[in-house]
Order: structure tokens, then sequence, then C-alpha cells
């Protein structure tokens, strides 16, 4: 998974490297191990990749850049005419590369994959294609009169005061140049949107294919309280996802809702910390649970999804150490049992919980009191579409390879 951005500016006078950075910080929650920039200038050759994002604050110049923010290595990959940044699998990179350099609208019709791009070309053009499925987003927006902007979410564009104008549709190419915006449809729309973007991929304050992500997940917390209404004294979140969840279940049953945890210290990179000791406390850090919010009580805790449980784990047992009576935990997904082969980062079968127990076996691995999943009828209810990609919960993938 990966979060891209094109920006250009339509006077040369500028130089973008800055709103370039800051937008890709804004895109860091879609993945950030690496990180890496191409920037025009006379010559297209300032090239950062493979950097930390605290490594990409540099001074490069250039009136118009792509960035990409995400797990893979390599990226954006570019020769002396075009360099590209992908979300999701687009398959044979570098054979593709080649071709949108000779022929760019054959290039798209060719692709295979589920993948939304960026691309930059030596004679000043930012071209973002998203696949005809429109698995992964891709929006398009402005700064004011002075600059286009491609970008994974429109947070991309608010984080820098810039505007949102529109998502980019299935199937459709839209190249910015200095003269103008134009658009053309590549291939016929076969939507497939991916559910997890609108569970927990995208961020709270983003727009995901005409939904607001934050409403969406305040249904998804009222579909849990349809399923699964609990008595209970208190309903929390884990931050950041869930709080929406939260906010839409107690809500929908007049039940207290508590901020159950707080942050601290800077954050901490627990997946790269080497050290076992700094690896706990980097959790800590992230996600300390607050004894007033939870003492004595019987507590909702509601998180976004489930992989291996072993996080969930750990909350629940710091929940009980701080005194919580009950924990019945609720999950705003539908339980994840197989993998996905279009960009998102969920495991193989066999590390999944959900794919291999019991919901009461689940609950006693957990030390929780109950466990509930959202149901995939609520999910669809929730996002109001029935053009959803769910194949990580259902293995009934959409045809896109
Ligand atoms: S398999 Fe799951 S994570 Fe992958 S695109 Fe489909 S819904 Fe999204």
């Amino acid at each position: 998974m990966a979060g891209i951005v094109g920006l250009l500016a339509f006077d040369k006078v500028w130089n973008v490297s800055k709103f370039l950075y800051y937008s890709m910080v804004g895109l860091q929650h879609r993945g950030y191990a690496s990180s890496g920039v191409v920037m025009l200038n006379q010559d297209m050759r300032s090239v950062v990749k493979d950097v930390s994002p605290e490594d990409l604050e540099f001074q490069l110049e250039g009136w118009a850049g792509i960035g990409y923010t995400g797990s893979r290595r390599g990226y954006p990959i570019h020769n002396d005419e075009v360099a590209i940044a992908v979300d999701g699998v687009l398959r044979d990179p570098e054979s593709f590369l080649k071709a949108f350099t000779k022929d760019r609208e054959k290039a798209l019709e060719e692709a295979r994959g589920a993948f939304s791009l960026v691309a930059m070309t030596r004679d000043g053009e930012i071209v973002g294609y998203r696949d005809e499925t429109g698995v992964r987003p891709l929006s398009l927006g402005g700064f004011g009169f002075d600059m286009g902007i491609i970008a994974s979410e429109p947070v991309a564009m608010s984080v820098i005061g810039g505007d949102f104008r529109r998502e980019i549709q299935p199937g459709e190419m839209v190249t910015i140049s200095s003269l103008n915006v134009k658009s053309r449809q590549i291939k016929e729309p076969r939507k497939a949107y991916c559910s997890i973007e609108y569970v927990y991929q995208a961020r709270i304050d983003s727009q995901v294919n005409e939904n607001s992500v934050y409403e969406t997940r305040v249904r998804i917390g009222e579909q849990l309280a349809e399923e699964k209404p609990i008595k209970a004294d208190t309903v929390i979140g884990v931050p950041d996802t869930a709080l929406p969840f939260a906010v839409g279940y107690s809500r929908k049953l007049g039940l207290q809702l508590d901020l159950g945890f707080t942050r601290t210290g800077s954050p901490i990179r627990t997946m790269l910390a080497s050290d076992s000791f700094l690896k706990i406390v980097g959790v800590q850090l992230k996600l300390n649970p607050i004894k007033g919010a939870v003492f004595g009580k019987r507590v909702v805790l509601i998180d976004d999804s489930m992989v291996t449980g072993t996080t969930l784990k750990n909350t629940i047992m710091s929940l009980r150490r701080l005194g919580a009576k009950e924990v019945h935990v609720l999950i705003g997904s539908p339980k994840l049992i197989s993998a996905c082969p279009y960009g998102i980062e969920v495991p193989e079968d066999k590390e999944l919980i959900a794919a291999n127990l019991s919901e009461e076996e689940i609950a006693k691995v957990l030390g929780a009191d109950s466990i509930h999943w959202l149901s995939l009828e609520g999910l669809f209810k929730a996002i109001s579409r029935s053009t959803l990609c769910t194949g990580c919960m259902t293995k009934k993938y959409p045809k896109v390879i």
C-alpha cells in the first residue's frame, strides 16, 4: 500500500518541493517504510529514493514533482523521460514504464493489475490514472490557480491548504499541464472499490468514492449497535481509525463514550525497533490506556480489524490491569480470512486468527468476555454501495489481473 502524489505549478518560477513533501506527510498513514520523489527542473535528475520520511525534507528544486510513500522500495520508477509512482499492484512495472514512455494511452489500455498511478513526463505533464476497477483511490485538486495536484486522497491537498476538486473515475486518465487539465476515459469502468479503504486504510478526514470516511465509519458503529447491543458502562475506540465506530455505537445505544487511550512522546516506529524492550515501549507510547476511563467498568472496546490478534490481546490485558470489569470486543469489519492480492498488506491465511479459530476460541485467546465482527451485510449497508471488493473477507475476488 502506498500514498502517491503528483504536483505541478502552472508557472515555472515556483519551487514545489515543500508542497510535495507535506502532501506526502499527509499520506503517510498509507505506508512510510520507504519514500521517494522525482522533481522536474531542467533535466529530471533530482531524484531521492528509498529514504525514511524524516529524510525527505530536502531542498530539491523543481516546478513539478511526484512522490511515493509506502512499503515498496524503488519507487518512483523512472527513466530520462518519465517517472511513475504506483499504489496497488502493477504487473511488470519496468516494462510498463517503457511502454508508457512510448505511448501512454496504449500502455494504460494494456496494463495489468489493480492500481492507481501518477506519472510525470519530462515535457511537463502530470498524469493520473485509476485502473478500471477503481480498487485504489485517486483524487484531483489544486492550490488556487497556481498548482494542479493528483493524489491518493484529498487530505494530501487539504494539509497544504489546497482544494480537492473531484475523484478520478475508474478507467479515467487525467493530464495536468501548464496549459490545462484534460480527462480521457481509457477503459470502461468495472467498479470493485476496496472495502478496507473505508474501514481502516483511508484517513478519517478523507473522502473515498464519494463517501465521507468519517461518516461511513460512524455508520459502521451504528450497524455494530444493531447487530450486537451490549449492556456496558462505557464505549471506547482504538485510535484513530476506530474512534468514529465508537461514536456511532454509543450514539445509537445511548451509552457513555470515553477516550480510552492516549499517545505520549514522539512516535516510535515499532515495526522497525530491533530491541524487544523498545518494541513494547513503542506500543505503549502509541496507545496507553487511561485508567479513569475504564476502572470498574464494563467496557465495549471497538477496533477496526483483527489480523493476528496480538495487539488486541495486549490492549485487553492493559485494560484489565487498569481495573476494567468486563471487556467486550467489537470489530468494525467482517473477519479477515484471506490475503489481499491488490496492494493492501493482509497476511497469508495461516497468520489470520479469524481464518483459523472459532469466535469462542478467539475470545479465549484474547482474554475478552465476548467478541463480534461486523457482518458483510452490515458493511454493505454502512458503505451504501454494492460495487465493492470484499476478497479478503469472502475469498471472492473481483477479476482484475
Ligand atoms: S482483498 Fe480486501 S484489502 Fe484487498 S482490495 Fe479487496 S477488500 Fe481491499
